[in-house]
Formats: C-alpha cells, sequence, structure tokens
C-alpha cells in the first residue's frame, strides 16, 4: 500500500489547476498546478517527453513509478527495474525532485495519489502491450471523470505503432514484411529531442511512498547476484554504453555483430527496453557515423524493435497465438525432460548450451545464438515456442514482450516476416561458421575449453584419444546429444510438412 499523506481535496483547484496550463494565466492569477509523472519504460531524465511537458508546466511535480503486480515482470529484468530505479531517483534527487515509488493496481493507486497530493493533471509515456493500452485507456477515462487531465505522450520508439501504414484493397493496413516497412520509416528518424531543464519543480510536500526494497523485484536467486559483474542499470550506464559502442564496434557491425565470441554488437536492448534511452538518442548517435554498411545495419536493427512493437500493437494475439493461422493445429512434442535440458543448457550441443548457459549467468544471449537456441527447441525438439519464449521473458534482463514475442514466431517460421518453416539451423554448422576459433563455445563450457578448435563444435565426433587428451569423458563432464541432429531435422521436416498448404 502506498502511504496517506493528505486527504481528499476538492475537484475545484485540480480543474483551475488544468485550466492555467491551458490557456496559460498571466502570473497574477496563477493557481498551484501540481503534476504527477507516472514513470514506466521510461527510466531516464534526457528525452523524456513526458517528463519534459510535466517539467514545463508544473509548479510541483509529483514523479512516481506505480509497479502493478498484474504486469508481467521476469526475474532478470525485475533485477535490473530495481537498479535502474534507484539510479533514477538519485538523478530525480540532484535536480530537486525524488522519486516516490508506489504500488497497486494502477488506476485505483493513482487516483488515490491525485486526490492525496491535489494533482490536476498526469503524464506518461505510452505502452503498446496489449495490457498497458487497457491500462491507460481505463486510467485516461477514470481520471477525467475525476476532473484530472491525462496527457500521454510518445517517448519509446522512433514512430508510434499506428503512423505507418501499407494500402490494401481493404484500406490502411499494417506492414508484415520488415523491408517494406522501414523502406518508410527510415526515411524519418532524425526527430529532435527534448531538452530538460537543469532544475525540476520540487515534489509536494511529504511525498511519501514505498522503499524500493518493498517491491521486492530482487528475490535472491544466486544467479541475480552474478548479473551485476556485467551491466550497469540505469541512465548513465545507457549513455556509457551507447558511447563505447559508437567508439568502438560501431564501426564494424555489419560483420561483427554475427560473432558470439566477440563484442560486436551494443549490448543495449536492457537500456532500451527499460527507456533508460530512448530509440530515438541512439538513432541520432548512429547518424552520426559515416554513412556506409555498417551504420545501415545498425539502424536497421534499431528499427527491428519499432516493428515488433507495432506487430504486436496491430496482432495482439500473437503473444499466444501464432500470426500464421496454419501453426494454430500443429503438432508440438510435450517432453519436459528435453526441455529442461535446454534451459539448463545441458543438451550436448555445444552451441546451443554455450547460449543458454551464457543467457543464465548473465540475462542476456547474442542475437545469433538466440536464433540457434530458438530453432533448436521449436525444430530439433518440436517444442512450442511459447515454452522458449516464457523461459526468455523470466531470464532476459532485456525481456520484451513484444521483441521477444517477434523473435519466438520468426525462428518458429509462424510470425510475421518469418524464416521458412523448413529453415532449420544446423547447430554445429553455426557454430562453425560464426565462432571458428571457439572462444564463445571455451567462454561459457570450460569442460570443453582443450578440444581443437575442430572438434569443439561437435564432440561426439571427436576421436577417443583426443578427448582423452582434452580429458574430457562425454555422459560425465559433458552430456552426449539428446537429439541425434540429423534425424531430428528430418522429423521436424516432416512435422512441418503436414501443415505445408493447410
Ligand atoms: P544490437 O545488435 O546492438 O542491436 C541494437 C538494438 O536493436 C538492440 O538493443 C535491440 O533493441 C534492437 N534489436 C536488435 N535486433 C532485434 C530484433 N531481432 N528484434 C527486435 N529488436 C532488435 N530483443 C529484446 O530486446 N528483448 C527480447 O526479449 C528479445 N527476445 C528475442 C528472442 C528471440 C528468439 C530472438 C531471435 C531475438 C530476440 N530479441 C530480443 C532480439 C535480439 O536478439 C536482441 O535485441 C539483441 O540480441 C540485443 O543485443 P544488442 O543490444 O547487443 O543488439
Amino acid at each position: 500500500m502506498i502511504q496517506r499523506v493528505v486527504g481528499q481535496v476538492a475537484p475545484g483547484p485540480a480543474a483551475a489547476s488544468v485550466y492555467a496550463v491551458c490557456n496559460r494565466m498571466p502570473p497574477g492569477n496563477h493557481v498551484n498546478d501540481t503534476r504527477l509523472l507516472c514513470f514506466r519504460r521510461d527510466l531516464r531524465l534526457a528525452d523524456n517527453p513526458a517528463l519534459c511537458a510535466a517539467a514545463q508546466a508544473a509548479d510541483r511535480l509529483l514523479c512516481v513509478y506505480l509497479h502493478d503486480d498484474a504486469e508481467h515482470c521476469g526475474g532478470a529484468a525485475g533485477w535490473w527495474l530495481h537498479r535502474s530505479l534507484a539510479a533514477l531517483d538519485d538523478a530525480l534527487r540532484a535536480r530537486g525532485n525524488r522519486l516516490l515509488i508506489a504500488r497497486g493496481p494502477a488506476l485505483a493507486t493513482l487516483a488515490e495519489l491525485c486526490a492525496a497530493h491535489g494533482v490536476g493533471a498526469v503524464h506518461w509515456n505510452r505502452g503498446y502491450e496489449p495490457a498497458q493500452l487497457a491500462r491507460d485507456s481505463a486510467c485516461k477515462a477514470a481520471l477525467r471523470d475525476a476532473g484530472v487531465a491525462t496527457h500521454s505522450h510518445p517517448g519509446s520508439l522512433l514512430h508510434e505503432p499506428w503512423d505507418i501504414r501499407r494500402e490494401s484493397r481493404d484500406g490502411p493496413a499494417p506492414y508484415r514484411v520488415f523491408s517494406a516497412w522501414w523502406r518508410r520509416a527510415s526515411q524519418h528518424i532524425d526527430h529532435p529531442l527534448q531538452a530538460l531543464p537543469e532544475q525540476l519543480p520540487p515534489p509536494p510536500d511529504d511525498a511519501g511512498g514505498l522503499s524500493l526494497d518493498a517491491l521486492r523485484l530482487c528475490d535472491g536467486r544466486p544467479w541475480q547476484a552474478r548479473l551485476g559483474e556485467h551491466w550497469r542499470p540505469g541512465e548513465d550506464g545507457a549513455q556509457d554504453a551507447l558511447a563505447d559502442f559508437i567508439d568502438g564496434p560501431a564501426a564494424n557491425y555489419a560483420a561483427g555483430r554475427e560473432l558470439p565470441g566477440q563484442r560486436g554488437t551494443s549490448r543495449l536492448s536492457a537500456h532500451l527496453h527499460h527507456g533508460e534511452l530512448s530509440a530515438r538518442q541512439v538513432a541520432h548517435a548512429a547518424l552520426r557515423l559515416a554513412d556506409g554498411e555498417d551504420r545501415a545495419r545498425f539502424l536497421a536493427e534499431i528499427g527491428w524493435r519499432d516493428f515488433a512493437a507495432q506487430l504486436l500493437y496491430h496482432f495482439p494475439q500473437t503473444v499466444a497465438e501464432p500470426l500464421d493461422q496454419r501453426f494454430a493445429h500443429f503438432r508440438w512434442e510435450d517432453d519436459a525432460q528435453a526441455l529442461r535440458a535446454w534451459q539448463r543448457g545441458e543438451t550436448g550441443v555445444p552451441l546451443v548450451d554455450a547460449g543458454m548457459r551464457e543467457l543464465w549467468q548473465t540475462g542476456w544471449m547474442h542475437n545469433r545464438v538466440r536464433m540457434v537456441v530458438a530453432s533448436f527447441l521449436c525444430k530439433h525438439l518440436l517444442i512450442h515456442w511459447r515454452h522458449g519464449a516464457a523461459w526468455f521473458m523470466d531470464t532476459l534482463i532485456d525481456a520484451d514482450l513484444a521483441s521477444n514475442t517477434l523473435g519466438w514466431q520468426w525462428v518458429a517460421g509462424c510470425g510475421a516476416d518469418a524464416a521458412p518453416y523448413f529453415r532449420v539451423f544446423n547447430p554445429v554448422a553455426q557454430s562453425r561458421k560464426f565462432d571458428a576459433g571457439g572462444d564463445y563455445l571455451r567462454r561459457w563450457l570450460p569442460a570443453l575449453a582443450r578440444l581443437p578448435d575442430r572438434h569443439i563444435h561437435a564432440p561426439w565426433e571427436a576421436p577417443q584419444q583426443l578427448l582423452d587428451a582434452a580429458g574430457l569423458r562425454l555422459g560425465r563432464d559433458y552430456p552426449l546429444p539428446i537429439v541425434d541432429l540429423a534425424e531430428g531435422r528430418r522429423r521436424a521436416l516432416a512435422r512441418f510438412a503436414e501443415i505445408k498448404g493447410a
């Protein structure tokens, strides 16, 4: 429960304060204007449209993070969120404000806060997931009825999901093919960034609130302790990560992004997901790079994030249902043991296991490896992509409903612009191609470290004397493959052929 501070406030002053803003009353007639800014996945001060608008208009600004338990937050993302909120509070305090933490159903809690502090207007940056849209329209209607103005702002994407549509016979329709969408979307990505005043309006007196620990975002699971070795949540960490990328790997992004053993990508996904950086800030930084393939490729990846959000906005059912309805009756296998082996990185297939262990230990996995582990689960093991997506949502620091749903449906072959169903990644060939020297495998699978490069990708094919020399006994130090790769591929193709043309 939030801490109650003041009693009910009559609707009169609240309505007057909205009037003061909208009609720019001269100073003599000025009434106190308290505004509430609801932080969500926009945990930053820079280029934050809602914060900017609220700060410009308010005399007093109540900055709130409202945690609704009904909204899913996985374990790794929860760890991140805790630290990001702490960093946001520090940043707000440095500018004369602070973060009030509240917990409860969004509408009731917001209404209570507005009444307690005499809030005349509430600002937030929009979210586009189905639950966020439902929550926001309910809040908008109820607060309006209570005499509180609401202002929603575009703060998360390059484009609003409804902005770019294609012409179809039946009128405007959402894009389902990335390249066509991006041809239009990429023409306008240099939107001006929002500035923030050095000093923010102060919070209302006695703003109160919960302690961050009360949200219990970090549940003490052992792997959470290790995440801090790899990441620095918060806006400063995000800005540093962006600068490191722009000054380093960005210059070789097109090739480097494919190599999981190298630091070839930006590793910005969790910062972007939590809104410690806006997509527009990232696009601005990238646009300062030399024009060429590396820049174009990186901007397109930022585009995929937007594309995922617009797909989820237009096709909300895809969280649980395949976009391609032919897959609705696909015969998946129910194999709890294989799923467990996949989750633990104990399938006996090195690239799959290395990826799943990287995920477990760092909360992140390289994109190429995400595709390989996902393909292995839903093609070689024929386990429903929803099980994989759920595991990712719990273990990824960047767990994002839109990007995760797109990624899984793409790999399974049932989503928008998806890989064709007959594309079954061969994890050994992928490993040889993208981790030829075995750097990535050795980092995450120390048991295989002493195998020569030639055999590390498929240890079961290595001669016994080499295994002995590497001190490796398969089945004891490292598992034998839980599925024969060639047989698994055949089985997947046969199963997928059942729905072909259905
Ligand atoms: P970079 O290569 O540096 O890309 C820059 C940014 O572009 C990323 O931070 C991300 O915001 C965006 N981006 C890059 N690739 C994609 C993509 N394919 N789809 C959407 N956005 C992209 N990404 C998530 O942020 N959250 C997820 O939950 C998620 N789940 C995925 C599940 C599967 C099965 C697959 C195949 C991909 C998933 N991705 C997800 C996309 C992608 O793997 C990650 O965004 C990327 O690996 C993050 O690393 P990076 O920041 O170094 O990326």
